[in-house]
């Protein structure tokens, strides 16, 4: 089974399409169960959506810094022994 660890580690490739058939419907499975990886991939997805709709192309550095940090956190918050079981 999945675990919202693997889920962050493979989200970005879940939003661009990029998993095999299989592994897109783990995730998918997870995201069932899960309310804190829906929230997670909900917000990368608006994130991913909004960098892409920025066709002038430059990325904002400092927005991907604050988002990298957004994640780094979700994953220390998910490390709590005994609870993705
Ligand atoms: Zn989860």
């Amino acid at each position: 089974m999945l675990m919202c660890r693997d889920l962050a580690v493979i989200a970005s490739d879940y939003i661009d399409g990029e998993l095999s058939g299989r592994q897109s419907l783990s995730v998918k499975m997870h995201l069932m169960m899960c309310r804190d990886c829906r929230t997670f991939i909900g917000n990368l997805r608006a994130t991913t959506d909004l960098m892409k709709g920025h066709s002038s192309g430059k990325l904002n550095e400092a927005f991907l810094q604050r988002v990298d940090e957004r994640v780094a956190e979700a994953l220390r918050t998910k490390t709590s022994p005994n609870k993705d079981k």
